[in-house]
Parts: structure tokens; C-alpha cells; sequence
């Protein structure tokens, strides 16, 4: 959207040394929303990383020149050496980000979190009110969630909301981005879920798939609007690369004189990275027996392999998408869920036959 409003000529493409990693530090949490894709719940799980075991794969992480650290679970300040961990992480350089479910960021631990210093912090919100609490399954977690963030926004600390798009709440959707004007949030992530489909359904007449292309429209509109209006607010969509493409199509209709250099930009940001610069460290691996960064490198994987082939070794409509070098085939774990291959064609790509070709 910048691009639209200020264009920047084309740099190089910067190719970092190593990925951000996203780190479920613990499974346990608070709340058991519907749509978890951890099956958290509030017990101790066993043979989690202890805190000494996360030391250890930190400083792999930092030698590995790993830039980013997103602190995630599970609810992650219910780590009980949260605080240090993190501390341990800013102090050796990285960039430290919070995700959390907000109910536990209060009046006796906000000093210590904003002396931490996180670059972010973001909050899960799944709708207003009632459609939270009935997502989250916890009464009043709504407003637990909404004072950890007034909390945080008294302290100056960097906030979003994050928000995962189901069938359930998308009515939701325009009220949150109220709520996030309402109160100067810097920052909206836009979640898609990880939809499995039905096989080979029509995209055109699909209720899931026109939903979210109505919210990515609104989506689109309240950034561009925001930027115009001189509001410096950060967009981000994950879980559908094919946005990238819904968006580039949007450009075509409401900026066709911008089409070409939007191409571009995108072209070289390269769609989906997990595998290249996006990785996850979760509650099952096995970073206790092999350092993070030889798990990483070790090609002889077939799946990591082809993640880090270019192009993909891609299937289907994805391999024969036009505009593969924006998205990169989308997300590789939905296409496994729903044939078992994982080169399969992404079921969760929203766009229809002729947008992609
Ligand atoms: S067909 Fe595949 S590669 Fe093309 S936009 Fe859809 S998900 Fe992406």
C-alpha cells in the first residue's frame, strides 16, 4: 500500500542469512479457543524444552544468525521463566515479539514486560465481546484481553491485534478495525485458517472463499484509506499467499496505472518462505537432539528439500498458476492435510481459474 501511495524503485532482494523463528516455548494455556492449532490446554505438558534446554538452542539460533524471535505457545507469559528468557534474548541482540492472549498481561507484570523492551506485542482477538468469549470459551476473556492492551498502549509498547478469519466471526471483522482506530493499535494481522476444503468445490459459488474475499477488500480499503489519512498502521495477512495475487488484482482494478511496479514488488518479495526464511520451532520437535541449524540445512529431508527448491516442485493448479513467482504455492501443509501429498495444490487458494491465469 506504501508502494501505491509513495512508489520506491526496485532494490535488490535481500536474502537473509537465516529465518525468523516463531517458538511455541510452552504448550500449556489459559484458554481453549476452537480453533487452536496447538491443542492447548491448561496443564503442564511433559518434555517440554526446560529452561536451560532453551538457552542452549538460543545461542545455536544467534550463531545461526537467526534476526527474529517471535515468543509464542500456548500462552507464553505462563512460561514461568518468561521474563528471563526474553530478557536473555534481547540482551543477546535478537528482535523479541510477544503472542499472546492478552488475559494475563496486568497491572502486577506490566513494568516488567515494558521493561523488556519487546519490539511487539501481539494480542489475539477473535471478535467483539460475545464472539471472543464464545471462540475462547472463557467468559470475560473479551475484556481481559482489552485491558492487557490498553496496558500495554499506556506504556508506549508496540501492539496488534491478531486475528485468525473463520465462517464464525468474520461479521466481526469491521468492528475490530473500529476498536483498532478507536484506540491507535499500530498494528492488524490477519490470520487465515488453515481451511481444508472439500476436494474439487466450486470456487466461484464457495460461501468460505467469497467471505474471504469480501474481508480482503475491506481489508485493503481501511489500509489504503488509514495510509491517505496519514495513519501509519501496519497490515499483515498470513497463512494465504495467494493474498498476494487477490491484492495485485486489486491494484489492477483500482490503480491500473500502478500494476506493473506492484508486480514487481511483489515478484520479489516471493510468496510463501516457509522452509527459506519463516521457520517454527513447536511443541514436538526434536531441536533437544539436533541443533536448530542442522535440522535446517539438512536437505536430505524431501520436504525440506523441496521447500527450499526454486521453483517448487508443485502440483495442480498451483503448478500451472501464472503467478507463482508472487505466491510460491501457498501453504504446503494444507495441501498435505487434505491428499497427503505435499506438492499437492494448495485447497485453501481462494482465487478462481481465471485469476490465475
Ligand atoms: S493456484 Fe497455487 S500458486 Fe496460484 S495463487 Fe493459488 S495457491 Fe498460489
Amino acid at each position: 500500500m506504501r508502494e501505491l501511495i509513495n512508489p520506491t524503485p526496485l532494490k535488490p532482494a535481500r536474502k537473509p542469512a537465516a529465518p525468523v523463528v516463531i517458538w511455541n516455548l510452552i504448550r500449556r494455556c489459559n484458554l481453549t479457543c476452537k480453533h487452536c492449532y496447538t491443542t492447548s490446554t491448561d496443564i503442564d505438558f511433559p518434555n517440554e524444552l526446560t529452561t536451560s534446554q532453551i538457552y542452549t538452542v538460543m545461542d545455536d539460533l544467534k550463531e545461526f544468525k537467526v534476526p527474529v524471535l517471535i515468543l509464542s505457545g500456548g500462552e507464553p507469559l505462563l512460561h514461568p521463566d518468561i521474563f528471563a528468557i526474553s530478557r536473555r534474548a534481547r540482551d543477546m541482540g535478537f528482535y523479541v515479539a510477544l503472542s499472546s492472549n492478552g488475559t494475563k498481561i496486568s497491572k502486577a507484570n506490566i513494568d516488567e514486560i515494558a521493561d523488556i523492551n519487546y519490539q511487539y506485542i501481539g494480542v489475539s482477538l477473535d471478535g467483539i465481546k460475545d464472539t471472543h468469549d464464545q471462540f475462547r470459551r472463557v467468559k470475560g476473556s473479551f475484556d481481559q484481553a482489552l485491558s492487557g492492551i490498553h496496558l500495554c498502549l499506556d506504556k508506549g509498547i508496540k501492539v496488534g491485534l491478531r486475528f485468525t478469519l473463520t465462517q464464525d466471526n468474520a461479521q466481526d471483522f469491521p468492528a475490530l478495525l473500529q476498536l483498532m482506530d478507536d484506540n491507535n493499535i499500530d498494528k492488524f494481522y490477519l490470520s487465515h485458517l488453515n481451511y481444508g476444503g472439500r476436494g474439487n468445490r466450486n470456487r466461484k459459488d464457495d460461501a468460505h472463499f467469497a467471505m474471504t474475499r469480501d474481508t480482503m477488500d475491506l481489508l485493503f480499503e481501511t489500509c489504503y484509506a488509514w495510509l491517505k489519512e496519514g495513519k501509519d498502521r501496519e497490515f499483515v495477512t498470513g497463512n494465504n499467499d495467494a493474498d498476494a495475487v487477490y491484492f495485485l488484482h486489486w491494484v489492477a482494478r483500482k490503480f491500473p496505472g500502478q500494476v506493473e511496479h506492484i508486480k514487481a514488488k511483489l515478484q520479489q518479495w516471493g510468496g510463501n518462505s516457509s522452509g527459506v526464511n519463516v521457520a517454527n520451532i513447536d511443541n514436538l520437535g526434536n531441536v533437544k537432539n539436533r541443533p536448530f541449524s542442522e535440522i535446517w540445512l539438512d536437505t536430505t529431508d524431501p520436504l525440506m528439500a523441496g521447500l527450499k527448491q526454486q521453483p517448487r516442485p508443485l502440483e495442480g493448479r498451483c503448478a500451472s498458476c501464472h503467478y507463482q513467482d508472487i505466491c510460491n504455492g501457498n501453504t504446503r501443509v494444507r495441501a498435505a492435510q487434505t491428499t497427503g501429498n505435499f506438492w499437492a495444490e494448495d485447497p485453501g487458494c481462494y482465487l478462481n481459474d481465471i485469476e490465475i491465469t
